[in-house]
């Protein structure tokens, strides 16, 4: 048998390289996009992103992306470089970049830059080429979506702007955002996950605490003791990171122990045959599965870092207990009656998905325990055929992986085939600007 051997050093993948500039990227030339457009996109993560490249091998040119952010995956780097993630948990074959089109794939672009990559990067390409799971630098990643976006003109496209208001007709859906509208034949929700709350019952609700943040945002530099809510990656690079400023960090844990595995969610469901475990099952079955499946979990590598840690005392692992109070100050309650007293508390409780409610009507999200109802085979809305979600939105129709990269590029397949289809069918958005002015 092969015993796995984690590597502590494929975490540290270096960061802000410089990169050859595809030759012709351009940003958008309008400060603001057309009122009209066959296509909008909401959200340019990786998820938007993946469509917007998908449609472009369609023929869709008249296509809107719009973003807070304004640039192509912004939320999603700035996520991890807060943390000082340097690596994807997620494999070379794991990207947004388009199946079935001969396209330059995740791997395909990091051995042409070949030259760029340090001795550790270039193994983990052998291994991906081998068919071994392989670890992806952070630095590769942003470059390749940076391509992506470049040479499907997805830049040129994307313009930054809060989305407020999703609204869809029989035969158009106008999105306003802050500063413009546009009506479109189609829209695609792309909108990512947001950071889960604590209960109201830690603190009475609203924000946190003093000395309290959550892991979407900067930690303070002060204070010796630092506590880390959660079990997942997040929670793993949090604590790191206190432990490399030399802190006492204490880790709570509500589970009995913390889970050490490659993915996030069982591999199996990144393959035909585990989504086909999804196909036909009720929806009590599929919310099982989820649980089962989906839960947070630490890749292998910060194995060895975190139980020298503990060995050594620098790391104190609260197994198994649940919070049931959070004073200032800052004072984490355990439902044992015990109490830790921190400087400061980083939450890392995870996400939840954004599934459009709060843009479109609620007979158009038709909102089932967080969940949108969705056609199973092209993941558009089923109050509002017109809308359709790539993304975490997309769980409950797809399976556990929906909220991973390989998760946005298979609904992704289905969605743009979905609207390239309905676009040639469809009648001119002349005629439908028309009826939703009368609507
Ligand atoms: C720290 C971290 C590390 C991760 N690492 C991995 C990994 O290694 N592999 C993996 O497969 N997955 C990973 N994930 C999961 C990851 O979130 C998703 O794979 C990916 O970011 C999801 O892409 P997305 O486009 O759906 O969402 P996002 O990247 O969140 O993009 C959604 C975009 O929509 C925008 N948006 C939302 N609402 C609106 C609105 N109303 N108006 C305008 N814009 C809006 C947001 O601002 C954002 O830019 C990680 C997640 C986190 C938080």
């Amino acid at each position: 048998m092969i015993t796995f051997v984690p590597e502590p050093h494929l975490l540290a993948s270096p960061r802000g390289r410089e990169w050859p500039v595809v030759p012709g990227v351009r940003t958008a030339v309008t400060p603001e996009p057309p009122s009209s457009a066959d296509v909008v996109i909401v959200g340019a993560g990786p998820a938007g992103l993946a469509v917007a490249s998908a449609l472009w091998h369609h023929g869709v040119r008249d296509l809107v992306v719009v973003d807070r952010d304004g640039r192509p995956c912004g939320r999603f780097f700035d996520r991890v470089d807060l943390l000082g993630q340097r690596v994807l948990r997620s494999p070379y074959e794991h990207h947004p970049g388009v199946e079935g089109y001969r396209d330059c794939e995740l791997l395909d672009f990091a051995r042409l830059h070949w030259s760029v990559l340090t001795p550790v990067e270039r193994r983990e390409i052998r291994m991906a080429q081998a068919g071994h799971r392989s670890v992806v630098p952070v630095d590769v990643f942003e470059a390749y979506c940076r391509h992506l976006a470049a040479s499907h003109h997805v830049t040129e496209r994307t313009w930054r702007g809060s989305v407020r208001e999703v609204l869809p007709t029989s035969d158009a859906v106008t999105v306003r955002a802050d500063r413009f509208s546009v009506t479109a034949r189609h829209v695609v929700l792309c909108l990512g996950e947001e950071r889960r709350s604590a209960p109201d019952t830690w603190w009475g609700g609203g924000h946190p605490p003093r000395g309290v943040t959550y892991w979407d945002e900067p930690v303070p530099g002060a204070g010796k003791r630092l506590a880390v809510v959660g079990a997942g990656l997040t929670a793993a690079h949090l604590i790191s990171n206190g432990l490399a400023q030399g802190r006492e960090v204490h880790w709570v844990v509500r589970e009995a122990g913390e889970r050490y595995q490659c993915a996030d969610v069982n591999s199996s469901f990144f393959r035909p045959e585990g989504r086909a475990r999804f196909d036909g099952v009720s929806w009590s079955e599929r919310l099982e599965l989820m649980g089962r499946f989906r839960r947070a979990s630490i890749m292998f590598e910060f194995r060895p870092t975190l139980e020298a840690a503990e060995a050594e005392g620098r790391l104190i692992v609260h197994r198994g207990k649940a919070i049931t109070r959070v004073t200032p100050g800052v004072g984490l309650h355990l439902e044992d009656g015990s109490r830790i007293a921190v400087d400061h508390a980083v939450l890392a409780l995870g996400t939840t998905p954004s599934i459009g409610d709060g843009l479109m009507p609620d007979d158009a999200v038709l909102d089932r325990g967080g969940w949108p109802r969705l056609d199973e085979r092209t993941f558009a809305y089923a109050g509002a055929p017109r809308v359709f979600a790539v993304g975490a939105a997309a769980g409950m129709a797809l399976g556990p992986a929906a909220r991973n990269i390989d998760g946005h590029r298979v609904a992704t397949a289905r969605v743009a085939a979905a609207v390239a289809g309905n676009l040639r069918r469809d009648t001119p958005l002349r005629t439908a600007t028309k009826d939703v002015a009368r609507v």
